[in-house]
């Protein structure tokens, strides 16, 4: 173990706290107000039956301070890309520059109701208006949807313009292939839209073959969902060949960006010959994500798929901006109003604030930082596909195997050491996969102390096998029985 003194996550002057319902006594209140001269008026005679609840049993009645107590320990509770290092792979857990979150909160852009009138809202419409050239910009696109609230989302809508543009040639194709590396979504997006999935197996270099492609590729299949980078890291490096297999037979190709952070300024997807594609703006474009808040998954097509593109779209004529619902072979709306408009403002603040040459040097240390990790920890950890990683590092739990020590003792471990843990067991490809994603805006300090952590791990799965069993110990809750969780959840403390 390092010593005690230079570990971080210490937990001594961490809180439990009860739950509100067990907290508080009867008649006490969290506000005090001056008496008022008003006439008394009872509610109960003057609201109808309807709009009058019943009384709460046991309703909490608690001081302000123990308010803020409460709700300020389970915040301490919640692990942050604020408080440390968060090298979940795959969801791009980069810090967010405060000021995008100060222009979001600004009166004019928090303040806006989405029924004010176009003439009232010009500047808000102008902003996403920008955005999405910028965002067609960065992935070489042409046009673009903000609307889809999430990937998952900006995936199906992905997948039901692909249907849509087969409906409109009259073609009956019913399935979509995907390699076997791909993230969960990509499967259950074809599956809603009606496909039927047929798993490609990605070659020995973690990589997609052309030539698997092409001989899964018929004139059944309606497209190919790829990721690039794919969820191994990995560059998939010919694209252009695979996309020329699928077209030839009159497919489309829908990517998979929510990775985009090793590509900014590098590459362009829409170069590679790619039809669709969606871009995750909360992992790549700076919104807190992690506790299923608010995200924004647009998606991008290309000219021939534009028609398709959810209603209503935003248009520019002179200097004014409008919406545009007047699209006949839309698939329609997704979400509500025009998506989640505070996530696109951080967006367009952060690639504003970042510039071209900004958005270049995020990518390109992206990838430095996952492989200083990847060439640092490789001789302790197993790594499955030897070659040059982009924006995370995969390795397993094959080395440690032996001291019967797995994957999720490792991901266990890290929470003593006050890391949140990687990925784990993902991609499936990999047998006891860890997957690390360090992202640009980590300094080489903080990694070297991860990696430090990860070695003392590794050394402790040599010398002291059952210590990692026991992990985390240091942590408000210790490690969960996750059958009896799913099983026989308990909903509340004890403290
Ligand atoms: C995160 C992610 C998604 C899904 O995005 P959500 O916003 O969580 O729906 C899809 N594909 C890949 C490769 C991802 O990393």
């Amino acid at each position: 173990m390092q010593n005690k003194d230079t570990m971080e996550g210490r937990t001594g002057l961490n809180f439990q706290t009860p739950l509100i319902f067990e907290q508080g006594s009867q008649g006490r209140s969290g506000f005090s107000l001056p008496e008022d001269d008003l006439v008394e008026t009872n509610v109960k005679t003057s609201l109808d039956s309807n709009s009058l609840r019943a009384p709460i049993e046991g309703m909490p009645e608690l001081s302000e301070a123990e308010i803020v107590r409460h709700y300020t320990r389970l915040a301490q509770q919640n692990m942050s890309v604020d408080a440390n290092f968060y090298p979940l792979g795959s969801c791009t857990m980069k810090y967010n520059p405060k000021i995008n979150e100060d222009v979001a909160s600004l009166p004019g852009l928090s303040g806006v109701h989405p029924y004010q009138s176009e003439g009232s809202t010009q500047g808000c419409l102008q902003m996403m208006f920008e955005l999405e050239r910028y965002l067609a910009e960065v992935s070489g696109m042409d046009e673009v949807s903000l609307q889809p609230a999430a990937g998952a989302q900006g995936e199906l809508a992905g997948m039901l313009m692909v249907r849509a543009y087969m409906d409109k040639k009259g073609e009956k194709r019913h399935k979509v292939l995907l390699p076997d590396s791909a993230h969960g979504t990509n499967p259950a997006s074809s599956a809603l839209c009606g496909y039927e999935v047929v798993e490609l197996k990605s070659n020995s270099e973690g990589l997609l073959d052309p030539q698997t492609v092409a001989e899964n590729m018929s004139e059944d299949v309606a497209a190919l969902m790829l990721t690039n980078p794919n969820t191994l890291g990995l560059f998939e490096e010919q694209v252009k060949e695979i996309c020329r297999a699928i077209h030839e037979k009159g497919g489309l190709v829908y990517c998979d960006g929510a990775n985009l952070n090793a590509l900014m300024g590098i590459a362009k997807i829409g170069d590679m010959g790619v039809d669709v594609l969606h871009i995750n703006l909360h992992k790549t474009f700076s919104t807190p994500h992690g506790g299923g808040g608010p995200g924004a998954g647009p998606v991008l097509v290309k000219k021939e798929l534009a028609p398709f593109l959810p209603v209503p779209v935003i248009r520019k004529e002179g200097e004014r901006y409008s919406l545009n619902s007047n699209l006949p072979q839309s698939i329609g709306k997704l979400k509500s109003f025009y998506g989640n408009f505070g996530i696109l403002v951080r967006a367009y603040a952060y690639i504003r604030s970042m510039g071209p040459k900004g958005l270049k040097d995020v990518s390109e240390n992206a990838i430095l930082n996952a492989n200083y990790i990847r060439s640092k920890l490789q001789e302790t950890y197993h790594v499955p596909y030897k070659r040059t990683s982009l924006h995370e590092a995969v390795f397993s739990d094959k080395h440690q195997e032996e001291y019967h020590v797995s994957t999720l003792d490792i991901a266990k471990a890290l929470i003593d050491y006050g890391f949140h843990p990687p990925t784990i067991y993902f991609p499936l490809i990999v047998k006891g996969a860890l997957m690390i994603e360090p992202t640009e805006t980590e300094t080489k300090e903080t990694m070297d102390r991860f990696i430090g952590a990860m070695k003392d791990i590794a050394e402790r799965a040599k010398s002291e096998p059952e210590s990692l069993k026991e992990s985390p110990t240091r942590s408000l809750r210790r490690r969960l029985d996750e059958t009896m969780a799913a099983r026989k959840p308990k909903l509340c403390c004890d403290v």
